[in-house]
């Protein structure tokens, strides 16, 4: 192995996961970050005696945090620890069905069975099949590079490509769900997976029906302290083994001499370097980062996946009735994603998932209050009026949650702070504020998601949610892996 110096532009948790695991085999790694902060959208603040986590909520597949603690050789429960939850979420629909979503399978199917016209043995069937899916397709689609010949000489892509047509590609997740189930409510509750991606359910294919089986057949888990545990332990561990931080580092090229890297320039310093992997988002690592290289159009110019809108709001008053996580489903899935995608709007009757960090952590809020991380998907920005658009959502939100929930909303909020595209946008760098760079709504996406390396530059190397094999902490934790893999081969070669 030669003793490289490598560069990573920004410190998401692909850019962190690629840093340890590359410091692990002893390269000398730093990280060059444009905020005061590690973790790009997974952060937190405190404000008015709340916490809240200010992105991610959902925590699935743990054991890839775990894989870094290891291969660090440092013993996680001195950094991190975690529960999993036995309820997933509370599901509240338009029509007053409520369902709580069990974590054990075979409850879950039971609870469903009385909930929803549906057997039990259906669901489980359905389950089995997302499971199937995953099975075949992960080491294609999730943990290897796309772009690699040695990939697709693999038994388990051979397999894969056999059963080509058992992954429903040829079909959206909504028209597949509909051959399976009958209750609208179910296919709504299956449907909605499609955002864990930030795509429609109306438009991405039915293999991202394997998404259900990261929750429903790993489970999902609560970080003690939050969701910012995750940056915070890892940030710690990145440290202790010796990974050095730049905060308040803003890279403003990545220099490269035919078709060579050679280091980054911040500011007036140029840092030399033998190998350079940005995190930030692949638009803006072109368009800014290195303007003299031949931009890849078509890969550059996919549609981008959803953004947020989110009121994070202290609530003084605790719900026995909602949970960690909470889903209030709009009447009219398919118009909500007509505004999000077609109209770039905020539909009238938004689905509103509300999380409930001091649920877990009581210190989140004061006593006998709540901290709610009020949520709706949004349109990426392209320069709509934000400002109008969040005063009217606001209201849509509070009656909505009041009459559902039969209180004055309005009433019970004791503190307020809002984030829309624009700021997902300027405090991550992500191209118009989307969440997991481009969407998955095409049956292609996966395969036009930007490389995990440069096919132009030598040493140039990509990872983080907006290149293979996409944005969602796991999935992001696999593209650091991925990154780091390809260039620990390519350095003993
Ligand atoms: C509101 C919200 C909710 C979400 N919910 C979930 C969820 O429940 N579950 C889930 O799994 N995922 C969720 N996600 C997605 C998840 O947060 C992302 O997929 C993941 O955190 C992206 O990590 P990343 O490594 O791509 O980097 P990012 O987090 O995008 O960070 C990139 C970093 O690079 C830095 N940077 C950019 N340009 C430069 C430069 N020129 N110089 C120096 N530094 C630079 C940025 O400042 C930033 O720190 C959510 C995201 C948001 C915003």
């Amino acid at each position: 192995m030669k003793n490289y110096k490598i560069i990573i532009v920004g410190s998401g948790i692909a850019g962190m996961a690629a840093a340890i695991r590359l410091k692990s085999l002893g390269y000398n790694v730093e990280i060059f970050e444009a905020n005061s902060y590690a973790g790009g959208k997974l952060t937190a603040f405190k404000s008015n005696d709340y916490r809240f986590d200010m992105g991610p909520s959902l925590f699935t597949m743990p054991n890839l945090i775990e894989d870094l603690f290891e291969i660090a050789n440092k013993p996680i429960e001195n950094y991190f620890t975690y529960k999993r939850k036995s309820v997933i979420c509370n599901y509240f629909y338009e029509d007053g069905t409520k369902f709580s979503a069990p974590s054990d399978i075979y409850e879950f199917a039971k609870s469903a069975s009385v909930t929803f016209d549906v057997e039990e043995k259906t669901i489980l069937d359905y389950l089995y099949n997302c499971q199937k899916k995953y099975d075949l397709t992960s080491s294609l689609f999730l943990e290897n590079s796309l772009h690699k010949i040695s990939t697709y000489l693999s038994k388990n892509t051979l397999k894969a490509l056999l059963n080509l047509t058992k992954l429903d590609i040829n079909k959206n997740l909504s028209d597949y769900n509909s051959t399976i189930f009958k209750d609208p409510r179910l296919i709504q509750f299956y449907n909605r997976f499609a955002t864990y991606n930030g795509s429609s359910p109306y438009h991405t294919p039915g293999i991202m029906s394997m998404i259900p089986s990261l929750e429903q057949s790993f489970g999902t888990y609560f970080p003690k302290g939050g969701m910012h545990q995750i940056t915070k332990s890892l940030e710690k561990l990145a440290k202790d083994i010796g990974i050095q931080f730049h905060f308040n580092t803003k890279v403003d090229e990545i220099i490269t001499k035919r078709s060579k890297v050679l280091g980054i320039k911040t500011g007036k310093s140029f840092i030399p370097s033998d190998i350079v992997i940005s995190n930030a988002d692949i638009v803006p690592t072109y368009k800014k980062l290195l303007p003299q290289e031949k931009a890849p159009k078509k890969i550059l110019s996919q549609e981008r996946s959803s953004s947020a809108l989110i009121f994070y709001w202290g609530i003084t008053k605790t719900f026995p009735d909602l949970d960690l996580h909470n889903i209030f489903f709009s009447a009219d899935y398919k118009n909500e994603f007509k505004s999000i995608f077609q109209d770039q709007l905020i539909s009238d009757d938004p689905t509103v998932y509300i999380n409930i960090s001091s649920k877990e952590e009581r210190t989140d809020a004061p006593e006998g209050c709540e901290n709610w991380f009020t949520m709706v998907n949004a349109p990426t920005n392209n320069g709509q009026d934000w400002d109008a658009i969040i005063i009217q959502t606001r209201i849509n939100i509070i009656k909505k949650l009041s009459r559902v929930l039969k209180v004055d909303l309005n009433q019970l909020i004791n503190f307020e702070s809002v984030l829309d595209p624009r700021d997902i946008e300027k405090k991550t760098q992500s191209y118009q504020g989307s969440l997991y760079g481009a969407a998955s709504n095409s049956k292609f996406s996966a395969f036009l998601r930007h490389p995990n390396f440069s096919s132009s530059v030598s040493n140039l190397y990509f990872c983080g949610g907006s290149v293979h094999p996409g944005g969602g902490i796991p999935l992001c934790l696999w593209s650091g892996k991925i990154t780091a893999d390809i260039i620990h081969k390519s350095s003993k070669s």
